[in-house]
């Protein structure tokens, strides 16, 4: 028996988390994972340094990504596993959102302005430097100015789908992320099915060609992730699962609050193996 734990999902400072990639392995060590995937947001930016680090701390680490995409006018978001961090199709990729999120936040910070909550470029760069902004930062950024009391607010109240200041910029469709995975050497995902509330939307992924889907998410009690386990299995598909760990912004959830045990995890190892 082992007690072998790699969590497969978690933010770094290089999206938008809040600990810098060197930090989420020493924090990887001290929480007692053996493996670990960092799954930034549209960029592999954390692999330049946690890579080595990971090496030197003896944590297990398998590249991934969670792609922003979507598919029949909703947000839906694609992990990426064990592909070759040299992938011209992975980089170019993360190298469109990077242009994407930057047209975005402009569009966001000019309906803010709108609604009397002005935030300069400046502002918001000062905080993030890196430019791979999302709405969590902007969120941090209301806060300091006073717009609204907490993370969770500016999103209900500002920045959520549907909100007045919502903008959901260029998005790509799901097929053409899962080629673009597929063409790095990696294994695409359908991260949380938990949270995608369209059934048909849903229906149309699992008809797609993905090679796992995330049933073990967050804290998502047993009895919510049993389905998606079950659907994964029948479909010969990898059972993933990880936290979703982000830091501060989102503290109710510790990063190896969702793992997976060797047996998946080594599937990740041969898989990798092949491309790296
Ligand atoms: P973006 O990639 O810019 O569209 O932002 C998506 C990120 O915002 C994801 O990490 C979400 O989990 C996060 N998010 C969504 N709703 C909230 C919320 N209420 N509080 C904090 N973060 C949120
Ligand atoms: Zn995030
Ligand atoms: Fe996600
Ligand atoms: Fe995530």
């Amino acid at each position: 028996m082992t007690n072998f734990r790699a969590d497969l999902h978690c933010h770094t400072t290089c999206s938008d988390g809040t600990v810098t990639p060197k930090e989420i392995i020493s924090l990887a060590v001290q929480s007692g994972l053996s493996g670990l995937s960092i799954t930034d947001h549209d960029t592999i930016e954390a692999y330049q340094t946690a890579t080595r680090y990971a090496q030197e701390k003896g944590i297990e680490l398998i590249p991934g990504v969670e792609f922003s995409t979507s598919h029949a006018g909703e947000s839906v978001h694609i992990l990426g596993y064990a592909f070759s961090l040299k992938s011209d199709a992975i980089h170019a990729l993360c190298a469109k959102h990077k242009e994407r999120r930057i047209q975005r936040y402009r569009a966001i910070l000019d309906k803010l302005a709108q609604h009397k909550m002005p935030i300069s470029e400046g502002e918001l760069l000062s905080l993030h430097p890196q430019g791979s902004i999302g709405r969590p930062h902007i969120a941090l950024v209301m806060m300091q100015k006073g717009y609204v009391t907490s993370v969770d607010q500016a999103f209900k109240k500002f920045l959520g789908e549907g909100r007045s200041c919502y903008t959901k910029g260029y998005a790509f469709p799901v097929e053409e992320t899962i080629d673009v995975i597929h063409a790095g050497g990696g294994l695409a995902v359908i991260a949380h099915p938990h949270l995608i509330r369209n059934g048909s939307i849903t229906r149309d992924l699992l008809k797609m060609p993905f090679d796992g889907i995330e049933g073990y998410y967050a804290k998502f009690p047993p009895s919510e992730e049993k389905k998606w386990i079950a659907i994964g299995n029948e479909k010969g598909w990898l059972v993933t699962g990880g936290s979703d760990f982000h830091g501060t912004v989102k503290p109710h959830l510790p990063l190896g609050c969702s793992w997976v045990g060797e047996d998946t995890f080594q599937l990740l190892r041969e898989h990798y193996a092949k491309v790296s």
